[in-house]
Order: structure tokens, then sequence, then C-alpha cells
């Protein structure tokens, strides 16, 4: 798997991940969308993160954000329905868990400030990234222009095919917007969701070449990612982290 420009595989301590190069090249985060093979424990000790409380929540396909400033919190997150967390804690590694919906990292360098998004089709008609850009802004004082985005392995355009309710959806949350979709049988189609994101980020104020995203398609690729779409619900999950390196 390459996953695309501006990412790259990484394989260490029996642990596999995706990574995005520009967040990389900040030395500020600790970030990763693993690979289906790699176990969340043995990634994240491969990862450096396993004396840092790890943060989730109950996800549940809306766009609730959930700002944490101490472990403490933590515990009461994982209970909390919530489809994304912000931090500039250190002492912190956020995570969501998807098989086919897209993950989403953003990094503010300058104001040393992280978020993590779990985009499915209904985060991403309620533009959930964008709402991450504008809680930065809130909580942390983040500029948009200054963030830096990666996209973790989702199921792409190829294998998302989708009816004419998601269609109006998608239609009424990105209204001019092209490229978003692609016409299938009758009545259906191919909804591109990191294309849709992409939008979402950069109506949101996010630089375009700030934006990274792992290209490989979930559902085309068995050898790597669990997939929804392909194995239905028995499908195991994959983590996307992200951490700030204290300093
Ligand atoms: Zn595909």
């Amino acid at each position: 798997v390459s996953g695309g420009a501006g990412v790259r595989l990484v394989e260490r301590g029996g642990a596999a991940w995706l990574e995005s190069e520009a967040l990389f090249a900040t030395g500020l985060v600790v970030h990763a969308f693993t690979a289906r093979r790699s176990a969340l424990g043995a990634a994240v000790e491969a990862l450096g993160l396993g004396r840092h409380t790890l943060v989730t929540v109950r996800q549940v396909h809306g766009d609730r954000l959930v700002t944490i400033g101490s472990p403490r919190e933590a515990e009461a997150a994982a209970a909390t329905e919530a489809d994304g967390l912000l931090t500039a804690n250190p002492a912190l590694a956020l995570a969501v868990f998807t098989a086919d919906c897209l993950p989403v990292l953003l990094l503010d360098p300058r104001r040393r400030a992280v978020a993590v998004v779990h985009s499915g089709w209904r985060g991403t008609v309620r533009r959930i990234s964008g709402q991450a850009v504008r809680r930065l802004a809130e909580v942390f004082g983040s500029a948009p222009q200054d963030l830096l985005v990666a996209l973790g392995p989702g199921v792409g355009p190829c294998c998302y095919e989708v009816d004419r309710p998601v269609l109006e959806e998608v239609a009424a949350a990105f209204p001019g917007a092209e490229g978003l979709v692609a016409p299938a049988r009758e009545g259906r189609a191919y909804l591109d969701l990191r294309a849709a994101v992409r939008h979402d980020l950069k109506e949101s104020g996010v630089r375009p070449e700030n934006v990274t995203a792992v290209e490989e398609c979930t559902a085309c690729r068995p050898d790597w990612f669990f997939s929804y779409r392909r194995d239905g619900a028995a499908a195991g999950r994959m983590a996307a982290l992200i951490s700030l390196r204290e300093g």
C-alpha cells in the first residue's frame, strides 16, 4: 500500500500505519492511521503512546465535538455520544475508529492544538470537519489557514454507491459543489466522501495545499483495511490517532 502523495507507510514493532508527511515534518505530533493487521495496543506502543491517556468517544454518526483538557475528562468522554475530539494537552492521545468512514486529523502547529473527526456520509453532510475548524478557532484561537489536515483511509467513490435520500442531503449540504458525485444506476450515484470533506475544509478556510489524503479505498484493499461495505457488520475497525508531543 502506498497511500498516495504526501503519505507514507511506517512499519515498526509489529504494527503498521500510514502517516501524513506534512504532519510528521512539523515534529509536533505523533499520529497514525493504523492498518488492519495492527492491533490497537501494538500500534499505541510502537508510536510511543503507551503512557498517554487514550481518549475516545461513543461514535454515533453525528456532529458533536468534545474538547478534552485533562485525563480525568477523558473518562467521561468514552461514554459521551460524539464524533470528534479536540485537545491541546500532550498527555492525551485522541482516537476515532473507522471501517469506511473517513477519519480526519487536524493540527494547528502555531497554537499547538489537535482534533480528530469521524466523518461518514452523515457527519460529512453535517460538515463535521468544518465544525472542527471553527471549534479549534473558538477554543484555541486557531487560524484556519494555519491548519494542517490529514484524511485517512476511507471508502472511495469506486465503491461507494448511495441512493437518492443520501444524494439529496449531499446536494443540500454542498450547494453548487462539483465533483462530489458521479452517476451510477437509476436514481443512484457514487459519492466521493474525500472530495466532500476537502470541499468543506476549503470553505472553512483551510488551504487546499495543507490537506493530505490517503487515497486508497478501504473496500478495494482487503489486504490492508477493514471495510463495512465489503465485510458487513462484523468488520473490524482501524484507528486514527493523534497526540501532541511535549515541549
Ligand atoms: Zn474501491
